[in-house]
């Protein structure tokens, strides 16, 4: 596995842009690079200059940090940028208004609710269409070559050391700043829950969703019920473990939340109710509201195994 130098090494390695970085191999400089098939297999002690250059945005954005809540929140789906490297992954700029490259409205629905809540809060800095960070690196889905039916060029036929490329990179980076905030906010005090904020398409091929919001759960309760209940008596129509179900689709929950005994949920917000700003603190308001209820119980911050 060769080294990757972090962005801004005092002794990386020189930059290159992509168009330059053609002397990979004699079969790249006769045929032209092509930042999405080639096959690189450097030395052991080779190192490897970042996919993410020096106009890239962070692999993950942590906002309020030290908030004075007990509360974790996540954002998986934040992002629709993909670094320079990686050319838009041979996709239409288009194609990055969609849901398949992020979570509509849901970054900035979490960046107010770190506010309203004094809550510390990870946001993953790449498109789900780089790397989807609430899947296990090898998943199928994990670096998806085809999303809702529309094919994603940059990421056929990769090998063994794109993926783990960018599991390094994109993954890694924002999983171990969740890990490394949990720690911190459970050092000072009472173990933190963990709420992770998404938005869902009201349409998904012939499927009508008719849900304003989802609560995404796996075995623990003590968040997903109450909110579940506050939500509904609100008016609201509330998708219990749908248009998802938090059994099948919750790694970053389980993996940081699930695993270590911590309160966690997710909940998936229609995107057609987060696409402006109305909407956005609309949304953070009713979840400041309900979260700041059931974060006030005993019964969310003790280690409880599920
Ligand atoms: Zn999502």
């Amino acid at each position: 596995m060769p080294r990757i130098a972090p962005h801004g090494a005092p002794n990386g390695p020189t930059r290159h842009r992509p168009s330059e970085r053609v002397n990979i191999s004699q079969k790249d400089s006769i045929y032209g690079y092509n930042p999405f098939m080639v096959e690189r297999v450097p030395s052991s002690d080779e190192t490897v200059e970042s996919l993410i250059g020096p106009d890239d945005p962070a692999a993950f954005e942590a906002v309020n940090a030290d908030g004075g809540a007990a509360l974790q929140l996540v954002c998986d789906h934040a992002s629709r940028v993909v670094p320079a490297s990686l050319a838009g992954l041979g996709l239409d700029d288009d194609q990055f208004d969609r849901h398949i490259a992020y979570d509509i409205g849901a970054a900035d629905v979490t960046r107010l609710l770190a506010q309203t809540l004094d809550a510390q809060a990870v946001l993953a800095g790449y498109s789900r269409l780089v790397i989807d960070v609430n899947r296990p690196p090898g998943h199928p889905e994990s670096i998806p070559q085809v999303s809702d039916h529309t094919p994603i060029p940059g990421n056929q036929g990769l090998g063994e050391e794109e993926h783990n490329r960018r599991v390094a990179e994109f993954f890694e980076p924002y999983h171990d700043a969740i890990m490394e905030d949990l720690g911190h906010l459970w050092r000072r005090g009472k173990p933190p829950a963990l709420f992770s904020i998404h938005s869902f398409s009201p349409e998904f091929g012939d499927a009508v969703r008719p849900w304003d919001v989802g609560v995404l759960w796996n075995h623990d309760p003590r968040i997903a019920m109450p909110l579940i209940d506050t939500l509904a008596a609100k008016g609201l129509k509330v998708g219990d473990n749908l248009p998802y179900s938090g059994r099948d689709l919750a790694y970053t929950i389980n993996l940081h939340g699930g695993a270590a005994g911590l309160a966690n949920c997710a909940v998936e917000i229609n995107q057609n109710q987060v696409r402006d700003a109305v909407g956005i603190e609309r949304w953070a308001g009713i979840l400041t509201e309900v979260m700041a209820e059931i974060l006030d119980t005993d019964d969310i911050h003790r280690v409880q195994e599920y």
